[in-house]
């Protein structure tokens, strides 16, 4: 790897040689404590080195993309589609178009289902009363929605004005650079991805403290207004994946279209959306908007409960401890999202958008809102029971971060791009030393020590307990907190299934033997 940095040149270091992309004059951009050359075009593929974070040398040896190619597809023995923009393979995922036609339509009206029990059926879903007709149900369901979670326009401006902040941290804070993925319709170019969700989490925090004490923005609206801005992300969300999918066909930058409008607008249509030229549209939206929202309600959440009750319960504390946890992991781990499936694989599309300006942010945060909306005396657990939920919570929450960051931290090594990031809290076995792992036949490499040595979704179970815990703090009084640890089973379950089909066609037999090595999928020694 190239390791000279600007900071001991004085000058931008000189761009590694990679065949096939036309560089564009970098962009000096000054800050306050430094100025860091930006990459104006996702086509620029200029090295920049960060200047505080230092390389760490591998030890693994660098290597060469896999030599797969998505243009290239072969079924049934016949060669198919030379062109990345058309998907032509027939196969189709989440029920086609049917699926995908369901799922856009049920999970909106499936939150303000939700937001309704919790605001007129104490916690409970809402039913038909005995002999109710169901329209008549239904019409005031609907009602009761509009009552309760009708978009405003200070509800707009707090949601877009929060998009609008996070966009200027984005572009003008510190961070550091790193690549992605070879991307093999454009001649493995890697992608230069700015990362600064850290400093942008703390200065959102830092923002949020001062317009909440100077009294210019109380904290506590994002509880008191949730049902509004719930329906101004839910639409938001719909809004800008139209936005997403239309403005990429008309720059021609489609990729892997199958021709099924529902199925392609669900799936997204863009690989690797930007704009302001640093701005990677797929790592903004997943990494800062939800989380950060997610955060900012349930601390808005424990500031209303101790401003009302003058104590915060552990059970509010709880939350504030877990979301934190959850959104800071985002955050200090953000360089090494840019090498996942999401990051390389996965389309901007409704999927991505809609899940990341609503979906997460406003269903995640169910157990919050039951708590704030309910007496303290009505979930008062032992402290016994607190403590097995609290030590549920952070040994998940351990398991899933060094599981993630030790598959992550390989993957960088292999290509010499790790960086050493003292982002907090950095926990022992988060970084493999002389990890073993298959070399494969297609060029790639699979781990098989560490968490993925003992199984091969540890960190899904992981994060299931987290959700699990999420629930469980709640106690059995109310359905609602249950949503998500429901929910996030059968999505994790499709995920694990979905991953290792396309782990089975990538690495063949090799994946054959690393299950033959690595037995257990979810659960070591068990299953
Ligand atoms: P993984 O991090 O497991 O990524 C899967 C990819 O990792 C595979 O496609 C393969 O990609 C690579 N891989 C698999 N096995 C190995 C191995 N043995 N050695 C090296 N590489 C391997 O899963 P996800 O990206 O789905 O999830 C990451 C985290 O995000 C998880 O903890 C998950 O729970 C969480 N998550 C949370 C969600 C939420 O809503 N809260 C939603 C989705 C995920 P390749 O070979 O191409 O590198």
């Amino acid at each position: 790897m190239v390791s000279v940095t600007r900071s001991q040149t004085g000058k931008t270091p000189k761009k590694p040689a990679h065949p096939g992309f036309v560089e564009t004059p970098p962009v000096r951009i000054s800050r306050r404590s430094k100025s860091v050359a930006r990459t104006p075009s996702p086509e620029a593929s200029v090295k920049i080195e960060p200047t505080e974070e230092k390389m760490v040398e591998s030890g693994l040896k660098e290597r060469k993309p896999a030599a797969t190619n998505g243009n290239t597809k072969v079924t049934n023995g016949k060669p198919k589609n030379t062109d990345h923009r058309v998907d032509n393979s027939g196969e189709f995922e989440f029920g086609g178009s049917l699926g995908t036609g369901f799922v856009m339509v049920f999970f909106p009206i499936l939150m303000w289902y939700l937001w309704v029990g919790q605001v007129y059926y104490d916690a409970q879903l809402p039913l038909p009363k005995t002999g109710q007709p169901i329209s008549e149900f239904l019409e005031s369901l609907y009602s009761m929605a509009r009552e309760s979670a009708m978009p405003t326009l200070k509800t707009w401006t707090i949601y877009w004005g929060f998009l609008a902040y996070q966009s200027v941290l984005y572009i003008t804070l510190p961070g550091v650079w790193t690549k992605g993925n070879p991307i093999a319709h454009r001649n493995n170019l890697r992608l230069d991805y700015y990362c600064n969700a850290v400093w942008s989490f703390y200065t959102t925090l830092a923002t949020m403290a001062i317009l909440h004490v100077t009294g210019i923005f109380p904290i506590t609206t994002l509880i008191d207004e949730f049902g509004s801005l719930m329906s101004v992300g839910i639409f938001s969300g719909i809004g800008v994946s139209f936005i997403a999918y239309f403005s990429a066909i008309a720059r021609g930058a489609q990729h892997k279209l199958t021709g099924s409008f529902v199925y392609d607008f669900f799936m997204g249509a863009e690989l690797h959306p930007r704009i302001f030229g640093i701005m990677d549209l797929k790592m903004f939206f997943e990494v800062r908007l939800p989380w950060f929202i997610l955060f900012l309600t349930t601390s808005a959440a424990a500031v209303k409960q101790y401003e009302t009750y003058g104590y915060l319960t552990p059970q509010l504390a709880f939350f504030v401890l877990a979301h934190w946890l959850y959104a800071n992991a985002c955050c200090k781990g953000e360089e090494l999202i840019v090498t996942t499936f999401d990051m390389s694989h996965e389309k901007w599309g409704y999927m991505l958008i809609f899940w990341n300006m609503a979906g997460v942010p406003m269903t995640y945060c169910h157990g919050v809102i039951y708590l704030s909306r309910q007496a303290p005396e009505v979930y008062q657990w032992s402290l016994g029971a607190n403590i097995f939920v609290f030590t549920l919570l952070l040994t998940a929450y351990y398991i899933f971060d060094t599981c993630n960051s030790q598959k992550n931290r390989f993957r960088q090594m292999e290509k010499g791009t790790l960086i050493a990031r003292k982002s907090f809290p950095q926990l022992p076995w988060q970084t493999l030393k002389n990890p073993t792992y298959i070399k494969c036949k297609n060029g790639g490499t699979l781990l098989t020590s560490g968490w993925y040595g003992l199984a091969r979704k540890v960190h899904y179970t992981a994060d299931f307990c987290q959700m699990s815990s999420w629930g469980l703090i709640c106690g059995f009084n109310s359905p609602i907190p249950w949503f998500l640890p429901c929910f996030f089973i059968t999505m994790i379950l499709h995920r694990a299934w979905r991953d290792t089909e396309r782990c089975a066609k990538k690495y063949g037999e090799d994946w054959e033997e690393y299950k033959r090595q690595v037995p257990y999928l979810f659960i070591p020694y068990v299953f």
